[in-house]
This record gives structure tokens, sequence and C-alpha cells, in this order.
């Protein structure tokens, strides 16, 4: 165990929509019983990609005791995922409505909200 950076889930405020599995490119979070939840903490690397897509506020990042990131576990999960055909939840920009499949999508946070926007709408977002 060590003391590093992980992300904290306010179970309070999560209401289960699942938006931020898909970002997590090591598999660390799932919903269990409706709440998100980080389900092994090797998988984590605290890089808080999660964060800006979640709709509630209820992710942050803090300091704790927890197993080193492993990424020989995450290639593990990630395999046990396929082999469960588990796929992510493709998600869309707010703008033009296109899917992460047709472009790259970048998590963008606006007065409180939280939304994806594409590489293409993004250079309009910025210079309106
Ligand atoms: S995005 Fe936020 S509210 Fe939705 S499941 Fe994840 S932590 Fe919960």
């Amino acid at each position: 165990m060590t003391s590093r950076t992980m992300v904290k889930i306010d179970e309070e405020l999560c209401n289960g929509c699942g938006l931020c599995i898909s970002p997590c490119a090591e598999g660390a979070l799932e919903i269990v019983d409706g709440k998100a939840r980080v389900i092994k903490d090797e998988l984590c690397d605290g890089a808080g990609f999660c964060i800006g897509v979640c709709p509630s506020g209820a992710l942050s990042l803090e300091n704790r005791e927890a197993e080193a990131f492993s990424e020989q576990a995450v290639i593990i999960k990630r395999e046990k995922d396929a082999e469960k055909g588990l796929k992510y939840i493709p998600q869309h920009c707010f703008s033009c409505n296109s899917s992460e499949e047709e472009k790259y999508l970048l998590p963008v946070k606006h007065k409180g909200e939280a939304l994806w926007c594409c590489t293409r709408c993004l250079p309009q977002l910025i210079h309106g």
C-alpha cells in the first residue's frame, strides 16, 4: 500500500447514470447496485478523466492509501471484459451529435454541466 491519488465517488450524489464508465480506459469503474464504484484500486491510475463527465459532481480526486496502479491488472481486466462481451457506451458530441466512433470527443464543462464535444466543434466553442 502507498499513498497516492485516487478517484473518489460520493455515493450520495451518484445517480448511477454510467457516463463515467466509458472515459476510464483502465476499466476501473463499474456500476454496482446502482452506484459507480472503483472495483479494484490497482485499476485506477488517478488521472481523473472520468471527473469531467459526471453531471452530478459525484467524482473528485483524493490522496489515500491504496494498492499501487498495475498495468498488468488493467490488461487482465480488459481481457475479462472482452470475454464477457462488455463494450463501452458510445458518447455523442453535444453540438453536432457525432458519435465517438466517428470523431474524437473531449469532455468539457460549462456552467456546471458536463458535456462531450468533438474536435471539429471545439474550435467554434473556443472562438465563438
Ligand atoms: S457519471 Fe457521476 S453520477 Fe453518473 S454513474 Fe458516474 S459517478 Fe455516478
